[in-house]
């Protein structure tokens, strides 16, 4: 399923500020709130649409990446657990305030949402976790599947992660009356404001515990490893940022798990320099070669190709296998490779070796002519950008 773009989503233009954003944000949040569309799935999937575009949108840094990179620089596009979007309960926990802080009757619209039961009381949502992933050229051209062992705090088999005994040992909360929140009204000079906040003696998980689990002693959680499988898709980079939800830590006493966080490194290829898409070899022929022309095997992504080096080639002369770059991470286009010439000058001669070369030092073809055709390196980088 195609993602929209998040601007499109919002309305708002590529330049948009920030409270435009917001302003945009609270106006779609508010006309498809699901208590306004109850039990209307496409008003819910608008909601979310508008959430995740604001959540991106509202972040400098995650607006940078997702302008440089489009969706799959942000979060989906990589399969699994990428795709899976914001629950309501995220949504409702990360942005609640952005009605709290207008002064509007939205607040209290708002508050009534929380309390009427969405707002399902959990436990104290777990940590995210970073990793770092080495990736190869050919992995990153390629796009590739990784198995990898992560050291988390895991759901305790035991309990279940609720960190009771037994499920007589488990009691409603005091202090919240098992809402997980707790409400504040606070006197602000917009007038008074009503805001809510995790209940502190249970953590938000709306329960306390009478008697604790033998194993992760009423905490819900153990250390363990996780066997977790990443989908990268092609055209990463070196310095971007995944992220898998919910496969972070595990939250304390069945709290929502944190996020995985993959951070994604390049290893050196031997003969190939990446350039954003484009793929650059240096390939050293020698002057020979060079003037009276030949063919070359290089190395490009995908194995070796020939390649014509025509008669009269100059050193700093680039060549251009086209689409033999790499793909771009937004899944369309792809990169060339290119091939840049150097002209080798010996750097040791023999005596039959001078003789010869003396006798071409004063001809005539061998006395440098550059034309038009011939121009440095630069115009030609420049040259080859332009086209
Ligand atoms: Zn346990
Ligand atoms: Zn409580």
């Amino acid at each position: 399923m195609a993602k929209r773009d998040y601007y499109e989503v919002l309305g708002v233009s590529k330049g948009a500020g920030q409270d435009e954003i917001k302003k945009a944000y609270r106006k779609m949040a508010i006309k498809y709130h699901p208590d306004k569309n109850p039990d209307d799935k496409t008003a819910e999937e608008k909601f979310k649409e508008a959430a995740e575009a604001y959540e991106i949108l509202s972040d400098a840094d995650k607006r940078a990446r997702y302008d440089r990179f489009g969706h799959a620089g942000v979060s989906g596009n990589a399969g699994g657990g990428f795709s899976g979007g914001m629950t309501m309960e995220d949504i409702f926990s990360q942005f609640g305030d952005i009605f709290g802080d207008s002064g509007s009757p939205f607040e209290s619209f708002f508050g009534g949402a929380r309390s009427g039961g969405r707002g399902r009381a959990q436990g104290e949502r777990g940590s995210n976790l970073r990793i770092k992933l080495s990736l190869t050229l050919e992995e990153i051209a390629n796009g590739v599947t990784k198995k990898i062992k992560v050291k988390k705090h895991t759901t305790c088999d035991v309990c279940n992660g609720s960190g009771a005994k037994d499920s007589n040992s488990v009691q409603t909360c005091n202090t919240c009356r098992g809402a997980g929140v707790v409400r504040q009204v606070r006197s602000t000079f917009l007038g008074q404001m009503q805001t809510t906040a995790t209940c502190p003696t249970c953590h938000g998980s709306g329960k306390t515990i009478t008697a604790s689990c033998s194993k992760c002693k009423g905490d819900g959680r153990m250390y363990g490893e996780e066997m977790i499988e990443i989908e990268i898709p092609a055209g990463v980079e070196e310095g971007m940022q995944l992220s898998l939800r919910g496969k972070g830590n595990a939250g304390r006493q069945g709290g929502p798990s944190g996020d995985l966080l993959i951070n994604i490194e390049e290893k050196p290829h031997e003969s190939l320099q990446r350039d954003g898409m484009n793929l650059i070899h240096d390939l050293y022929i020698n002057f020979a070669d060079a003037a009276l022309g030949t063919s070359k095997e290089v190395p490009t992504i995908d194995g070796r190709v020939k390649i014509k080096i025509p008669a009269g080639t100059q050193s700093g002369k680039i060549f251009r296998l086209k689409e033999k770059g790499l793909p771009s991470v937004q899944s369309y286009g792809k990169g060339d490779q290119l091939i840049h010439i150097n002209v080798w000058t010996p750097k040791k001669l023999s005596e039959d070796e001078k003789k010869v070369l003396e006798q071409l030092r004063n001809k005539p073809n061998f006395q440098p002519q550059p034309g038009k055709s011939d121009r440095g390196f630069f115009d030609r980088m420049r040259d080859y950008f332009k086209s």
